[in-house]
């Protein structure tokens, strides 16, 4: 191999879309790859367009070449400028850079409307002034040939003197379209007459109010491809059918390059939704805290959950490129996310539904310092000292008054470990006034430091606590999936499939003191990883659940 030789030989392409640019580069169609990832600036993204994204930038690193990140940004009615820095902040954390190659589809508006003149020139577009509905109407159906427009004949200069109005403000939004003239009787629907501008009055993000017709993604989308030498243009399986209408205008048009579209199966995943409408609708409508809840399937959502950005790119490579969308559980993302935070996360105790438990022979007012492993799968990540005392915090459901056989935690007479500490015994409870069990009473062996006995007694279970004289209280914010139902929408309304035990706040949570500097995901033991929320300040410290330690999901409810 030379250094210019950026096909892949070594190994078979892990894919269509990468068995077809290796295709293309040895048989010397392209000398590079260039790709683009071409997000609508009308809300976050989402986990599917991690997909895009990992795709595009992927194959451009693989094969040596380049890819442009691009704002679709051809319908000013729905964008934003918040959209356009939120995306962008999003690509880079998920790991991917495009550089200088930041582009945006409204610079190209004065050349786009040159080739809108062009097709007028060449008879393959005219102006119509029928209304949307009736569009729709002389459309025909899948089965029935749509009907020409009256306006379809117009001459050429008629056109471009109509289509220079239109963009001089002459008429109302929507009086008239611009539309190619290719054949109403098409198989393809996309190919009967489909409409290449429209008349909006909206101010744009960029353009302000420089312009009021405005290019429909199918002009804007191809014709943006080619000024910027995109080589494969790869887009989700809905668009294939606009396959045709890509090609037709690139073959009519004096486009710089000759881009071609490539279709790829999108990622669906259960329990949530990804179709951007729904997702602006949780949101404006208080369904979620906003676009970046951790429930919320966005990038921003995944990050402020505290799942690292590796392991969705590792996930979305599992998953590969394949010629179909497909359903994956959500299971699948969590376990992967699981297999990145293990060796990696530090482990920390943390107690989330608090009961005191109280060493009897422990002295008064005696504390010491134990040792704990920051994490038993790495060697490297050293130990940490937390405080212990008379008086502890454990986790409530640790203790059971009236345990079944198999039942391994504390129980009157029953002993257990303390996690990097010592065995005890439950002697006796105290309640209150109404039965409830407030407090656990105990005697520890001093013999057992560390948590071995010496004489080589074994106990069935070790618990976690933190030392109540020392724990800093916190709240945590337990999430679960946000959508009941698997597929939301297939049984009922799909916002009647929300979750409503979707997030539980616990906010009198006891951590140990290590965590009041947690900057990064931890495992509580035995509970899960865990993420310091932004909001999280000294005084009040947040952290949210990412995962749990295993999938409750199936157990509870499968
Ligand atoms: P909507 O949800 O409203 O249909 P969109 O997902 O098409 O919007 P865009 O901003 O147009 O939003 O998407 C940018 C790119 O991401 C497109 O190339 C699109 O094909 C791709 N993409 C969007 N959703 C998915 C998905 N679920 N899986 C894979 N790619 C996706
Ligand atoms: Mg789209």
């Amino acid at each position: 191999m030379t250094d210019t030789d950026n096909t892949q030989t070594d190994s078979a392409p892990r894919d269509f879309i990468r068995e077809q640019i290796n295709d293309d580069l040895v048989a010397g169609r392209h000398d590079a790859v260039v790709t683009r990832f071409p997000p609508e600036p009308n809300g976050y993204l989402h986990i599917g367009h991690a997909k895009s994204i990992c795709l595009n930038f992927g194959v451009a690193a693989e094969f040596d070449g380049v890819c442009n990140l691009r704002f679709d940004d051809t319908n000013p009615a729905r964008e934003d400028e918040t959209y356009i820095r939120a995306i962008q902040e999003d690509v880079h954390w998920l790991g991917f850079d495009w550089g200088e190659r930041l582009f945006f589809a409204s610079d190209n508006f004065e050349q786009l409307y040159e080739w809108a003149r062009h097709l007028i020139e060449q008879g393959l577009a005219y102006v119509d002034d029928l209304s949307a509905d009736e569009i729709r109407e002389y459309r025909g159906t899948l089965t029935e040939p749509g009907r020409p427009s009256p306006y379809r004949d117009r001459e050429p200069a008629e056109n471009l003197d109509l289509f220079e109005q239109m963009r001089a403000g002459a008429f109302e939004d929507g009086a008239k379209v611009l539309r190619a003239k290719i054949d109403m009787t098409s198989g393809n629907i996309n190919l009967r007459d489909p409409v290449l501008y429209r008349i909006l009055r909206a101010p744009h993000p960029r353009t302000g109010d420089a312009w009021c017709i405005y290019p429909t993604y199918d002009f804007a989308h191809g014709q943006t491809d080619a000024i910027e030498h995109i080589t494969h243009s790869l887009c989700t399986l809905e668009f294939e059918d606009h396959r045709p209408l890509y090609d037709w205008l690139i073959e009519n048009l004096p486009v710089p390059a000759r881009p071609r579209q490539y279709e790829f199966g999108r990622l669906n995943l259960g329990h949530t939704v990804l179709s951007k409408r729904r997702l602006i609708q949780l949101v404006e409508d208080g369904h979620v805290a906003g676009w970046d809840d951790p429930r919320m399937p966005t990038v921003s959502g995944l990050r402020r959950r505290g799942v690292p950005p590796a392991a969705i790119r590792d996930f979305i490579g599992r998953l590969g490129i394949t010629k179909s969308d497909g359903l994956v559980e959500m299971s699948y993302l969590e376990n992967t996310i699981r297999e990145h935070l293990n060796p990696t996360a530090e482990r920390r105790m943390a107690v989330l539904d608090p009961i005191k438990l109280v060493i009897e022979n422990y002295h008064e007012g005696e504390t010491e310092e134990l040792e704990a492993l920051n994490n038993p799968t790495d060697e490297n990540a050293g130990t940490r000292m937390i405080p212990f005392g008379r008086e502890l915090w454990v986790e409530r459901d640790d203790f059971m008054e009236d345990p079944p056989k198999k039942f391994r935690r504390l129980a009157i007479g029953q002993e257990v470990r303390l996690r990097f500490a010592y065995f005890v015994t439950c002697t006796d409870v105290i309640k209150d006034d109404d039965g409830n069990v407030v407090e656990l009473r105990c005697t520890y062996d001093p013999e057992t430091k560390g948590g071995d006995a010496p004489d080589g007694r074994k106990v069935r279970g070790t618990i976690h606590w933190v030392s109540a004289a020392d724990a800093i209280s916190a709240e945590v914010r337990l999430y679960d999936y946000l959508f009941a139902a698997e597929e939301p929408g297939k049984e009922r309304e799909w916002i009647e499939d929300l979750n409503p035990a979707s997030l539980e706040v616990r906010t009198d949570c006891y951590l140990e003191p290590a965590l009041a500097a947690a900057e990064n995901v931890v495992q509580f033991e035995r509970l899960g990883y865990f993420a310091p929320d932004p909001e999280s300040t000294p005084g009040a410290l947040v952290f949210n659940r990412t995962v749990g330690l295993r999938d409750s999901w199936a157990k509870a409810r499968g």
